[in-house]
């Protein structure tokens, strides 16, 4: 453990609500508060947080870490420091993507002259509790907080994260079920020869949970495909060991974590929906490659790939959505494709 405790009078903590935020967002947060720290997680994105961070970022970052440097703009003045953890690839079967590796150095440059305070920790492998929790203990010793006191903090917040994950898996589980149920009827009563029952539809939404939970960055999507009447479902929200493994059964060699989750999770809910959409943020190196595989790959599923960009956003949409969403009414007709 550090000897060090530069880190002691960091009272209160800014989060950026971006990037693995969405996705080890109550781990990070449990802990600060189980440090006895304050923590401010930045606003939801909006237009001026967006245009901060595509003004403050190079051309050739992607739109999602654009929107990133913008959450940490928005956090100066409002918390002594800003917590921004280094995930680097440690396992070339459940590395990330470089941007979370270089996190930690590019908001430090990005803001040097601001002089705006960085809190980090080295996550060696995220899959790994032992190598999670060694880094967020030594985390709390740099802020001045006994080892003991800082393991407790740890066990609380993996827990609180397991549960936050279970709840969205168990909650997604009972919409799928429910979705079997509707079909079933549905062709009963066709059979039946009620023919104006008409076939629920399951869209799977697949996109890092960053851009899949940011409204800003894709509620056009999704607004777009529940007003159409679709049940939209979505990849992480699916038991993140199970897709992980279920992944191998695609690839033994794709080096990204959530890209494997995301397609171990169209594996295990293929059968249950009627379409996918792909959504990727500009220009995304993991995506760009597992995107085209999906799309060569997974056979018998219509699918919609979507890019969004800083400077057209999500406009031309709806249009998009609308034509998918009619093409698989027609599918479920007997129309294009048949599985
Ligand atoms: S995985 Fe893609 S969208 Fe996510 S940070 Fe990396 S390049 Fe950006």
């Amino acid at each position: 453990m550090p000897q060090v405790t530069d880190w002691a009078d960091v009272r209160v903590v800014g989060i950026p609500r971006a990037l693995l935020f969405y996705r080890f967002g109550v781990l990070w947060t449990t802990f600060f508060e189980g440090l006895g720290r304050t923590v401010v997680v930045s606003d939801p994105t909006d237009k001026a947080i967006a245009d901060e961070g595509e003004r403050l970022s190079v051309d050739e970052c992607c739109l999602a870490s654009k929107v990133f440097v913008g959450h940490v703009a928005s956090l100066a003045g409002r918390c002594d420091a800003v917590f921004v953890p280094c995930y680097p690839t440690s396992d070339h079967r459940s590395g990330f993507c470089t941007k979370f590796q270089s996190a930690t150095d590019l908001v430090r440059s990005t803001f040097r002259d601001q002089h705006l305070r960085v809190i980090s920790c080295e996550v060696r492998n995220a899959r790994k509790m032992k190598d999670v929790r060694r880094a967020f203990e030594e985390l709390g010793c740099r802020m001045g907080v006994a080892p003991r006191d800082a393991r407790a903090a740890f066990k609380a917040a993996w827990e609180a994260q397991e549960a936050h994950d279970k709840t969205a898996a168990d909650g997604q589980l009972r919409i799928m079920r429910t979705l079997d149920d509707r079909r079933r009827a549905a062709e009963r009563a066709a059979a039946a020869g009620n023919g104006d029952v008409r076939q629920p539809l399951g869209i799977l939404v697949v996109a890092h949970p960053y851009i899949t939970h940011d409204p800003y960055l894709s509620g056009a999507v999704t607004d777009a495909l529940a007003d159409m009447g679709a049940t939209v479902v979505y990849a992480d929200a699916v038991d993140h060991e199970k897709a992980y493994k279920k992944s191998f059964e695609f690839s033994d060699t794709m080096p990204w974590l959530i890209n494997r989750e995301l397609i171990g999770a169209i594996l295990m809910l293929e059968d249950h929906i009627d379409g996918i959409v792909l959504i990727s943020a500009f220009p995304c190196g993991p995506d760009s490659m597992t995107d085209d595989a999906i799309m060569r790959c997974i056979q018998g599923k219509p699918i919609l790939n979507l890019m969004i960009d800083a400077q057209s956003g999500t406009a031309g949409v709806e249009t998009r959505v609308e034509s998918f969403v009619d093409i698989l009414r027609f599918q479920q007709k007997g129309g294009y494709v048949r599985g």
